[in-house]
């Protein structure tokens, strides 16, 4: 079984990421945490990306869909991955499907955190004195958001025609949705 996670930023995709990967013995694939280590460690990468993650944007398809196919080819994680934050624009998703054809696996359920800007906004601001991500300024968030909006739903809506997803109460608290995570996922 594979999943993948949507959500804007802020919508928790990481904490339930974590939860699924725990509970159901999975591997969480966050394509951010992925990028934000490159960027700590002032890898080659890491110079390049940093510019294009603090305003918001998505950094080049070619650098993620390496990255992810690393972890798609490794046996250990053979149909045991978490696609937190990838697939983000229609070029992922088929980049995605062929990926997962290559190494003989498929996509088993699609969930979607649903939140709204003001929700965004509150736990950004809440997560920057925690977190301290440099991309968790209020108006990086708001462009975060849109770029979600724009080149992310499309992604969802490709998802949903495939009836592959579930839609969830973002909004609710964080146990009520490991909840509900849970059923959907024992359920398949
Ligand atoms: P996240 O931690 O998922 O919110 O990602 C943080 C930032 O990393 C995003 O705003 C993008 O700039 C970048 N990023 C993460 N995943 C991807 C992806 N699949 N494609 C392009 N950029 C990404």
């Amino acid at each position: 079984m594979n999943i993948v996670i949507f959500g804007p930023p802020g919508a928790g995709k990481g904490t339930q990421s974590k939860f699924i990967a725990e509970k159901f013995n999975m591997y969480q694939l966050s394509t951010g945490d992925i990028l934000r280590k490159e960027m700590s460690k002032n890898t080659e990468i890491g110079k390049k990306i940093s510019s294009v993650i603090n305003t918001g944007s998505l950094v080049s398809d070619q650098i993620v869909s390496d990255m992810i196919e690393k972890v798609i080819s490794n046996n250990d994680y053979h149909n045991k991955i978490i696609f937190d934050g990838y697939p983000r624009n229609l070029i992922q998703a088929k980049n995605l499907e062929n990926l997962l054809k290559k190494y003989k696996q498929k996509i088993s359920i699609v969930l979607k955190l649903s939140v709204s800007l003001e929700t965004v906004k509150k736990r950004i601001s809440e997560r920057k004195s925690l977190e301290k991500r440099t991309d968790d300024d209020k108006d990086i968030a708001i462009k975060r958001y849109k770029t979600y909006e724009n080149s992310t739903e499309p992604v969802i809506e490709y998802y949903k025609k495939l009836n592959l997803l579930k839609v969830i109460d973002g909004e609710n608290s964080i146990d009520q949705i490991n909840k509900e995570i849970s059923d959907i996922i024992s359920s398949i």
